[in-house]
């Protein structure tokens, strides 16, 4: 069985930086880590690999040069592969292009079983990539994927999906592409001597770039993508509140109340 885990590199901070002009994230000089979605998407894939030692698990990423090192963090994790799609073409991507890219170089990598992509990136948060991969590579998909279970056959997988007010139980065929959310497992540390295999020459890191993907220009980077990014500011932090004190609940009800209709809420 052939696994894929789209893994994505984010900056490791509350603090993000916008870039004024462009309205995009600053990632240069900002510390960055695996999505921890991503984490629970890579730990699932290789809780398959514990169980059925023959199976490959190949990360892929689109991101700058530096995301390689997110990919030395997933082999010593325990992945046996990983592809870092860095190009200046798809710099700027919004997510249509993000999974246009990402879809290309999916179909570059050949034959797989099961897609993971964790549910959503930290510092994007629209959790739209996933899903957008799916259809873009017409396969079935469940997102919010809170337990998994896979047949011996290797085809019948049935999964329990997080909803707000409760759980689905879905049956789902490989191939597919599930999402995961942190509910789903917890993320291995990377073992030494995966982390000295992952350093090493042997360890099997390819960097393509978008024309070795095969990717439609016109559909990747920033002048391709429709997402257009009016205005992003940090909001400004909120006054303090009101504590009202009263003698009891009844008395801290009826302030609460002349409060509210002091300010023409109610
Ligand atoms: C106009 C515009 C310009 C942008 N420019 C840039 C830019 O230059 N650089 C940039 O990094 N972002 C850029 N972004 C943000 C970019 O759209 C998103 O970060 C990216 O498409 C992923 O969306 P998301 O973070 O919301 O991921 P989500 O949809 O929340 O991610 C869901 C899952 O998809 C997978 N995934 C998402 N992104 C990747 C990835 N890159 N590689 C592998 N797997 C992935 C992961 O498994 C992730 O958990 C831009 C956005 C806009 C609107």
């Amino acid at each position: 069985m052939r696994i894929i885990v789209c893994a994505k590199q984010v900056p490791d901070t509350s603090e993000v930086k916008i870039d004024p002009v462009k309205h995009t994230i600053i990632r240069e000089g900002v510390p960055s880590i695996l999505n921890p979605d991503d984490a629970n998407a890579l730990e699932e894939a290789l809780k398959i690999k514990d169980q059925y030692p023959d199976t490959v698990i190949s990360v892929v990423t689109m991101g700058p040069p530096q995301a390689k090192d997110m990919l030395i963090e997933c082999l010593a994790m325990g992945a046996d592969e990983g592809v870092l799609l860095s190009d200046r073409a798809v710099g700027g991507s919004d997510t249509w292009a993000t999974s246009n890219a990402l879809s290309a170089a999916i179909k570059k990598m050949g034959h797989y079983d099961l897609i993971f992509a964790g549910r959503q990136a930290i510092d994007g948060d629209t959790a739209q990539v996933g899903p957008q991969i799916a259809e873009k590579l017409n396969l079935p998909q469940v997102t919010y994927v809170t337990e998994f279970a896979i047949d011996d056959n290797m085809k019948d997988i049935t999964v329990k999906r997080s909803l707000e007010d409760g759980y689905e139980e879905i049956k789902i065929q490989t191939p597919c592409m599930l999402t995961a959310i942190k509910e789903l497992n917890a993320p291995r540390y990377m073992s030494v001597s995966g982390i000295v295999h992952a350093c090493s020459s042997e360890a099997d890191i390819k960097v393509w770039n978008a024309k070795d993907v095969e990717v439609d220009l016109d559909t990747v980077g920033l002048d391709a993508s429709p997402t257009n990014v009016y205005r992003s500011f940090t909001p400004a932090p909120k006054g303090k509140g009101i504590i009202i004190e009263a003698d009891g609940v009844k008395e801290q009800a009826k302030e609460l109340l002349i409060n509210l209709k002091s300010k023409h809420v109610i």
